[in-house]
């Protein structure tokens, strides 16, 4: 026998779920679009992470599972529906990434970074421009490629760590942006990350 949806009033069949409750199409899609929004607003917090990701995270991974199960329904839903479907999928996608990669925080710290490239070695002194517990971006003045193994030295209080040159961006200025990721040491920003400023664009909505 088919279940009816949860919310109140409502006569339609239960389709999908979301916190445990059965609910039909129409509630799923305004339910999830609350829950979404929460989520967006407070991931801007750098303490949400610690806080709510672990709840966030189930939440984000049913949301993906029973929009591609009403998707793939036997009835399946009109064009509309669709389209709201697809956009809750994406965000939900989005928000999932972002939670899976951490807080980014815009942050100052002085580093050194030095390539032991057998050719060539260089070292550069800089200051990070953005910090996520994997990693940092900053801007520099040598050549990078996307894979260089680099070792980052901080200024501040000697920590070092190798990184992977992740992405690279060529200035105007003939500096060079990239984002690097840890290869060795997780844990070191430390909790700088967790203080500094959040830099997640904001989402129209
Ligand atoms: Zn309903």
């Amino acid at each position: 026998m088919p279940v009816n949806c949860s919310a109140e009033g409502c006569l339609e069949a239960a389709v999908a779920s979301l916190d445990e409750c059965q609910v039909c199409r129409t509630h799923f899609v305004t339910g999830a679009y609350r829950h979404l929004e929460s989520v967006a607003e407070q991931i801007q917090e750098p303490s949400f992470y610690s806080q709510h990701g672990e709840l966030a995270t189930r939440f984000l991974e049913q949301c993906m599972r029973e929009v591609t199960n009403i998707a793939c329904a036997a009835e399946p839903p009109d064009n509309l529906e669709r389209a709201r479907l697809l956009d809750i999928l994406l965000w939900a996608s989005e928000l999932y990434g972002r939670l899976r990669r951490g807080p980014r925080v815009r942050a100052s710290i002085p580093i050194l970074v030095r390539s032991e490239d057998e050719q060539k070695p260089w070292e550069e002194k800089a200051d990070t421009v953005v910090l996520s517990v994997h990693g940092f971006c900053f801007f520099c003045r040598h050549e990078l490629h996307s894979g260089d193994i680099l070792t980052c030295i901080r200024l501040d209080n000697g920590h070092r760590a190798d990184a992977r040159v992740a992405w690279t961006r060529s200035k105007d200025s003939g500096e060079t942006e990239a984002g690097l990721e840890f290869i060795t040491d997780e844990d070191f920003w430390g909790a700088e990350v967790s203080v500094a400023a959040p830099v997640f664009p904001a989402r129209d909505r």
